[in-house]
């Protein structure tokens, strides 16, 4: 049955511009154009937009203002946190060990594998339960007098787990580590307090807030050394060269503003609907299972595994119904191999290959789900007789 109406089911890949973040961003592209590095007025006033931005996040971070570094996205302060820290640190007192979770997203696992092949830093993983969640004990146990830093994951973008960052890094604290948590995907819904986390690196990025794509950044606690991957102009306290790009900048503070003064409603409207999909995907469907945690998962995330089923084409039947959902990662789309955060897990091929992530948003009602729930049991049935088939 071909629906015109399509149901948008997949938050954890991006979301839309709030109406409202967007009418900050507006002014500043055509009416206030300045460069903000310019002297004159045209540059003053864009100046002091991104300071005021700087400076609400900085707020909502519990931080300084010169601790903030604005990006073009989650990725690039992924990239920056990884490879500035392990070059500076290297570069001051020879430290050469990476210790990083398998369950990273690739902005995180690629950057530090290409530490190791192109560098010669030396990467470890720790290992992850069978939720894909760090133990801080495991931490304290591999590093090392040369670890350079330590990155996790604080939500996982596939299996919703949420890992405990504040333990971990009152640890790396201890042993005067660095430590880097990727936010990206958490920020949305978990509290962001630099402090509070005892973290010395935190990314964000903002289209998984309901702010625009294109547009991260990244904290960097005063004294953490970095090298700046992005050499030329002196901006971002010359950590990343560039014009900076004020409406998006703006759109980020916006956005990232809104998540804090809405967090609590957002997750009462969404951490239900959540619940009333996992309950009712693990009781009417057979041979499933619920990836990641079933606590300590994000509030509007529901992932599952079905064993026998194509995970790709079960994603194109979902949306010829009417549905957009993801199998896990969005990059990962099209691709036929089992994802590696799931594998880390120790989930069979035949199962990994069937995975399907669910993930919710403000706009999504509770009708949306009902009418999800009915269509999802036989889409599966026909799935698994079509991977049978063949
Ligand atoms: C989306 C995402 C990224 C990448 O962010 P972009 O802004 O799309 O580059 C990194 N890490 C996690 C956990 C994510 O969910």
């Amino acid at each position: 049955m071909m629906s015109d109406k399509k149901i948008y089911l997949d938050y954890a890949a991006t979301t839309p511009v709030d109406k409202r973040v967007l009418d900050a961003m507006l002014p500043y592209f055509s009416e206030h154009f300045g460069n903000p590095s310019s002297v004159h007025t045209f540059g003053q006033r864009t100046e002091a937009a991104i300071e005021a931005a700087r400076e609400d996040v900085a707020r909502i971070l519990g931080c300084n203002i010169q601790e903030i570094i604005f990006t073009s996205c989650g990725s690039e302060s992924d990239n920056l946190a990884l490879r500035g820290t392990a070059l500076a640190m290297r570069h001051q007192n020879g430290s050469n060990h990476i210790l990083i979770s398998p369950t990273e997203h690739h902005a995180v696992s690629l950057t530090a594998e290409q530490l190791r092949s192109h560098f010669g830093f030396e990467l470890e993983y720790l290992s992850v339960d069978s939720f894909g969640q760090v133990d801080p004990e495991e931490v304290e146990k591999r590093l090392r007098p040369d670890t350079a830093v330590v990155s996790i994951i604080y939500a996982n973008n596939e299996i919703g787990t949420v890992n405990p960052i504040s333990e971990i890094g009152a640890i790396c604290r201890e042993r005067k580590v660095a430590f880097h948590t990727d936010a990206v995907q958490a920020a949305a819904y978990l509290p962001v307090n630099v402090n509070q986390l005892n973290v010395d690196m935190l990314s964000l990025g903002a289209h998984k807030f309901y702010g625009p794509k294109g547009i991260g950044a990244l904290y960097v606690r005063n004294g953490t050394p970095i090298l700046p991957v992005q050499t030329g102009g002196g901006q971002e306290f010359g950590l990343r060269a560039g014009t900076s790009n004020v409406p998006y900048i703006v759109g980020l503070a916006s956005a990232l503003e809104l998540a804090e003064q809405e967090r609590d409603a957002r997750r009462n409207h969404v951490q239900p609907l959540r619940d009333r999909i996992i309950s009712r995907v693990t009781d009417s469907i057979p041979d499933v299972k619920l990836t990641g945690h079933s606590k300590d998962r994000m509030p509007n995330h529901a992932s599952f595994v079905f064993q026998g089923v194509d995970g790709n084409e079960l994603l194109m039947m979902l949306d010829i119904e009417g549905y957009a959902c993801s199998s896990g990662s969005a990059c990962k789309t099209g691709d036929p191999e089992p994802s590696d955060v799931l594998m880390s897990l120790g989930y069979p091929t035949l199962w990994a290959l069937g995975s399907l992530r669910i993930s919710l948003g403000t706009h999504t009602t509770s009708e949306e789900v009902e009418a999800f729930l009915d269509v999802l049991p036989h889409t599966i049935k026909n799935n698994r007789q079509l991977v049978r088939a063949h």
